[in-house]
């Protein structure tokens, strides 16, 4: 596109699996034996034709092109670059691809993580040393081609880049020797795009924004460097956070444009201190790509502006790929219109970015602002700061933090139990029966009262099993909840659903997470009345179970009005009062769970003691008010804790529940060597997979796990939840827990009494 100095529009990938999951149903389908593969890619094809449309009418300059996926985009381009384990070399096409995305007998799947600090995972390629890829870009390029025909020299193909992918990957062999293997290749597609006359290609390197980004200028020099030698103009694409350090090199590696996110991180002071380069294009990430609220125009386009003083040559684009929201706001008839008129998804954040680059350009825009001006004002009107909850969190005092007695005094108040007590994380399996009755009651097919007899009688059941498998410590099994975040989202004001905000999460799964939009209350009590069924049924006692205020805050879209802090603080106190009522209705034990706390770890590491001040301040303030006599549980389903490990002292739960089971007790030793002083629950079982784990199997990980942590500090449970499971799984895998814990309880007595002797 010829240039004077007007700003343009970029996209850097859109949003995923169609406005009705059109991909998920293909998908499964076709995983089924229902669909066929033609079926299945036209699907696809549809799919990204239509998103390449929206962007086209939306008036987009440079329409991200290759970046949809039909499970991970990373697999796609280690698959494109025959970046393929040799344990799946018997395997071709499709086939080989869904294998390694998710495995089949004697085949296990790529692994899969978290893609840099998003909701969104990706499966991480091995590179094995001997690797000798032969690629394979047809379908990537038969893609563009399609592209060109639609759009033109709009097309502007996405390519992750080699330097991102190999630090991602595992890999044994150096960073250097792996990216000389693999430059040849990205020299070659690009030179084929090149001849197809796409005029710009945009490499997206996310690595070069974390901790690790500074030190990779070697790497990444000798990259650009190369890649500069095809001759066609390469836009360098980084996002979710500032170039912190490399920021300087990084703007005079030799390419065409860098975008920078301006949402997230510190890039426009960067741009202050130390300019942008008059030749290059500065792609201005300035539309979230990661919330779903609409921008203040008035304040992007201050930014712009001194940007654009700065880089003549603009382009104006949401924040990275628009993946992370779902589709469009529009169709969320059912949300009150002064929220829904304030929400941007993909669709109104496209609209934002054409908007912004028209006021830019003195196009006259007055009328559009006043309108979201307008919209941002009934919205304050509809949502306005809720006085007692504002009262109560600016009169916390630092007592509110913190239980009334230290760990050591509680201990011996509360329940006594027998040595290696076992319990499980919470919720039991959830059978299409009790899927049925949450159905129908959501649907009004069933009144109340006779919903919660069903549920009732679920919990009747579950407390029945655990007392004959013989668990020390119950559960009601979370019969009623769907989803840990959504049950108590929709129990607290300030959060609001949507019926179609499904974002892809990995794969053909999705989650549609609340939007926190108000100030947070609990207008009553949440748990109350399924923990006393299940406590009238038993001797033994039941945990009271909740979901963390952290982990709320991270599965969920925040207000960008208050700080997160604040957000987190609100909830944390309507737990407060929950922990109370638990309490005041005899629950002697309650978990708080924080499985995300880890999750929202900054990706630069300098951040976060931040982050993990007041994430564990949350945490404390939730949990501060129970009585010494309360044991206080957490779990947390993740197997890193070396470097947080004084972070989750300071949570000063009873007990701490783990994933143990896959890391190779590799969890517990880490704990146990950071000298933790309170309870651990060994995850012993590992409820992601459907094999029943044996006496022998439990045994040998408890006394392994014995010869780190005293008996006194530990207890044996499975690694996380059971409710995606089988009841014909868990029963049996649970007997032969508790079998290993009495045995082991059993020896441990014996060599005691020995000793005594
Ligand atoms: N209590 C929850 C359950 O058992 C915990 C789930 C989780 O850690 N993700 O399902
Ligand atoms: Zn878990």
């Amino acid at each position: 596109m010829a240039h004077d100095m007007t700003a343009q529009t970029m996209t850097l990938g859109y949003a995923r699996m169609g406005k009705r999951r059109e991909l998920k149903k293909a998908l499964e389908g076709f995983w089924s034996g229902a669909l066929g593969s033609e079926a299945l890619l036209a699907t696809f094809w549809d799919l990204e034709t239509q998103a390449w449309q929206t962007q086209l009418q939306a008036g987009i300059d440079y329409i991200a092109v290759g970046e949809q996926t039909l499970y991970d985009h990373v697999l796609d381009w280690a698959t494109w670059l025959g970046l393929i384990p040799s344990r799946f070399r018997g395997l071709s096409g499709l086939d080989r691809y869904f294998v390694m995305a998710r495995g089949r007998e004697g085949l296990p799947a790529l692994e899969m993580t978290k893609w840099f600090d998003t909701n969104y995972h990706y499966l991480v390629p091995e590179i094995e040393p001997e690797a000798d890829p032969s690629p394979n870009f047809g379908d990537f390029l038969e893609r563009v081609r399609w592209a060109q025909g639609i759009l033109g020299e709009r097309t502007s193909p996405v390519v992750l880049s080699p330097v991102t992918l190999l630090c991602l990957s595992q890999r044994s062999g150096d960073l250097r020797a792996d990216l000389e293997k693999l430059l040849p290749l990205y020299w070659d597609l690009l030179q084929e795009l090149q001849q197809l006359g796409i005029p710009e290609v945009q490499i997206h390197d996310p690595i070069l924004v974390t901790s690790q980004g500074s030190g990779l200028q070697e790497a990444v020099e000798m990259t650009y460097r190369q890649l500069a030698t095809v001759g066609i103009p390469v836009h360098l694409v980084t996002y979710f956070d500032d170039l912190g350090e490399a920021y300087p090199w990084v703007v005079q590696l030799p390419v065409a444009g860098i975008s920078l996110d301006f949402t997230r991180g510190h890039n426009l002071d960067l741009v202050r201190t130390y300019g942008f380069p008059a030749d290059k294009i500065l792609g201005a990430g300035v539309v979230d790509a990661r919330n779903v609220w609409k921008i203040q125009p008035e304040a992007v386009l201050a930014g712009l502006q001194e940007l654009q003083g700065v880089a003549p040559n603009l382009r104006v684009q949401p924040s990275a790929s628009l993946q992370f929201v779902p589709h469009d706001a529009a169709l969320e008839t059912q949300l009150p219109e002064p929220l829904r008129n304030v929400l941007s998804f993909a669709e109104q954040k496209l609209a934002e970015v054409a908007l912004l680059a028209r006021a830019l350009n003195g196009e006259d825009t007055a009328a559009q602002q006043a309108e979201i001006r307008q919209q941002w004002q009934s919205f304050a009107q509809f949502s306005p700061p809720n006085p007692q909850v504002r009262q109560a969190l600016a009169n916390l005092k630092l007592q509110d933090f913190e239980r009334s007695l230290p760990y050591e005094q509680r201990l011996s108040r509360q329940v006594q139990l027998p040595p290696l007590p076992t319990t499980t994380i919470g919720s039991f399996p959830q059978t299409p029966e009790v899927r049925q009755w949450r159905a129908k009651y959501k649907r009004g097919e069933v009144s109340q009262a006779e919903y919660e007899a069903a549920i009732d009688a679920e919990i009747a059941k579950c407390i029945r099993i655990q007392e004959e498998i013989g668990l020390d410590v119950l559960v009601h099994g979370e019969f009623e909840r769907t989803d840990m975040v959504e049950y108590f989202a929709q129990k607290l004001e300030g959060f609001a659903f949507t019926e179609h905000g499904w974002v892809q999460s990995y794969g053909s799964r999705c989650v549609r997470p609340p939007i926190l939009y108000g100030d947070v209350f609990r207008p009553q009590p949440m748990t109350v009345r399924e923990f006393q069924v299940a406590q009238s049924h038993t001797q033994k006692p039941v945990k009271g179970m909740l979901t963390g205020p952290v982990t709320m805050l991270n599965w969920s879209f925040p207000r960008v009005d208050i700080p997160r802090r604040e957000q987190a603080f609100q909830i944390a106190l309507a737990l407060r009062a929950e922990v109370a009522d638990l309490e005041a209705a005899g629950a002697v034990m309650v978990q708080v769970d924080e499985p995300a706390l880890r999750e929202g770890l900054p990706l630069k590491k300098e951040r976060w003691p931040e982050y993990l001040s007041w994430a564990v301040d949350a945490f404390r303030l939730a949990t501060g008010g129970a009585k010494p006599e309360t044991q206080i549980h957490t779990h947390m389903c993740y197997s890193e804790f070396g470097d947080i490990i004084e972070h989750i002292e300071r949570l000063d739960a009873d007990v701490l529940s783990i994933e143990n089971s896959r890391s190779n007790n590799k969890t517990l030793l880490q704990i146990a060597q950071a000298g933790y002083r309170h309870q651990v629950g060994n995850g012993v079982y590992d409820v992601h997979s459907p094999a029943v784990p044996s006496v022998e199997q439990i045994l040998q990980q408890l006394r392994t796990g014995l010869a780190h942590l005293p008996v006194e500090q530990t207890w044996v449970n499975p690694d996380c939840g059971l409710k995606t499971r089988r009841w014909e799984e868990v029963i049996p895998a649970l007997k032969n827990m508790v079998a290993a814990a009495h045995q082991l309880g059993e020896e441990l007595l014996e060599t005691q009494l020995e000793g005594s002797l």
